[in-house]
């Protein structure tokens, strides 16, 4: 279960992609990791981002329309969008159980949508536009790891992430990671600014 949620502003597709790249040396086949929002969000950014730092043989380019997507990297990536299926049973037909191989790390674009289908145990990526139409290229990403070993990779990721993002300079006011409490994290309006564990 998840009680807090770990939120991630961004201000370009390339600081997405690097929030990604800061998850991957966590990663370890098995893992299966959720993507969720609108379109445009930014979900397979992230996913490129984690497919590059994990050495993937090409580019990642978005599985919309055919489905599914395998990489040959590290681990083998598979890489999901279930925005076309409408129906459980059409992911199940899909073949969608065969995909959550224990020797692959698993990304599903709109995983949300078939919540009921996903392991226990996984990371829910949750990306938003701001709400403000002026910064049309700022994400909020918020973070909801499902089982004990997913906080740890999300702290890990989180220190890779800062460094990284510091040492890029891409963007330098204001915190860019703030933990927040559930369920109030569905609609960030109130997220605290992490110092010491509350
Ligand atoms: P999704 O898979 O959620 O539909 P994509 O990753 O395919 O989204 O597309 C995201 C689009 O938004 C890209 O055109 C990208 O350049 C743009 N973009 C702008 N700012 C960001 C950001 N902070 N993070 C991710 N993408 C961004
Ligand atoms: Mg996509």
């Amino acid at each position: 279960m998840s009680h807090r949620a770990l939120v991630c502003s961004t201000y370009s597709a390339e600081e997405t992609r690097i929030v990604g790249a800061s998850l991957s040396p966590v990663l370890l086949p098995g893992d299966v990791i959720s993507l969720s929002g609108d379109l445009g969000a930014g979900k397979t950014a992230f996913v490129q981002g984690v497919a590059v730092a994990l050495g993937a043989e090409r580019a990642v380019t978005s599985p919309t329309f055919t489905i599914v997507h395998e990489y040959e990297a590290r681990y083998p990536i598979v890489h999901l969008d279930v925005y076309r299926l409408n129906s459980f049973q059409e992911v199940h037909d899909l073949g969608f159980e065969e995909y959550l191989d224990p020797r692959s790390i698993v990304l599903i674009e709109w995983g949300e949508a078939i919540a009921p289908m996903l392991p226990r145990r996984h990371l829910e990526i949750e990306m938003r536009r701001a709400k403000d139409p002026e910064s049309d290229d700022e994400r909020c990403l918020i973070f909801r790891p499902h089982g004990p070993e997913w906080i740890g990779k999300v702290q890990a990721m989180r220190s890779t992430a800062e460094t990284l993002l510091n040492a890029a300079a891409l963007h330098s006011d204001g915190p860019r990671f703030v933990v927040t409490p559930e369920p109030h994290a569905r609609d960030h309006r109130h997220p605290t600014s992490e110092g010491e564990e509350a």
